[in-house]
């Protein structure tokens, strides 16, 4: 069975837009609208074409991108309980918000082994886009522009040396 990375973190931090860098799909809908991604859930990544990894969008399991503070959550976190690996996706241009928060509180209590992956981070000076979620004390930090492909190849490496 192939190792499986699951995608958290609130509506439009950019999930969508990193699943498909990753998976270089582009039938996963990507919207400016909060709240309206009906997305693909589950494909696989093969940028190493010798260890492919499922990832999943748990934002698109959900149906309804609420973050995690409705029940429709429940399978968002049946998905990211059961992955091997965890990205929580922040946005770096907004910094860190009480959904942010409220999701982190659920990471620390699972057990999965979790990034913080910063995302938007083009045009920004990355230490201070870090420096906002620098409280929430993570050991393994990405920063990223999936709109750009910058970090995708940082980010790969080291989600293998993790799997
Ligand atoms: P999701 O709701 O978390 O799945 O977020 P989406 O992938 O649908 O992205 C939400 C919005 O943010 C879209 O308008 C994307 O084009 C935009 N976006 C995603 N990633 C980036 C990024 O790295 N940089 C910038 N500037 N915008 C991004
Ligand atoms: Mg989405």
């Amino acid at each position: 069975m192939l190792p499986l990375v699951a995608l958290v973190g609130r509506p439009n931090v950019g999930k969508s837009t990193l699943f498909n860098a990753l998976t270089r799909s582009r039938d996963a809908l990507v919207h400016d609208e909060p709240g309206v991604t009906r997305d693909r859930n589950y494909g696989v990544c093969r940028l190493d074409p010798e260890r492919p990894f499922v990832l999943v969008d748990t934002g698109g399991i959900a149906g309804s991108e609420e973050g995690l503070a409705g029940a429709t959550a429940r399978q968002s976190r049946a998905a990211a309980e059961e992955a091997d690996l965890i990205l929580f996706i922040v946005d770096g241009r907004e910094g860190a918000s009480s959904i942010d928060d409220e999701i982190l509180a659920w990471l620390r209590k699972v057990d999965t082994p979790t990034f913080l992956v910063v995302n938007k981070i083009d045009g920004l000076d990355p230490q201070t886009a870090l420096a906002d979620f620098a409280r929430y004390g993570f050991k393994d930090v990405l920063a990223t522009s999936s709109a750009h492909k910058t970090g995708i190849d940082t980010l790969l490496a080291r989600a293998l040396a993790a799997l």
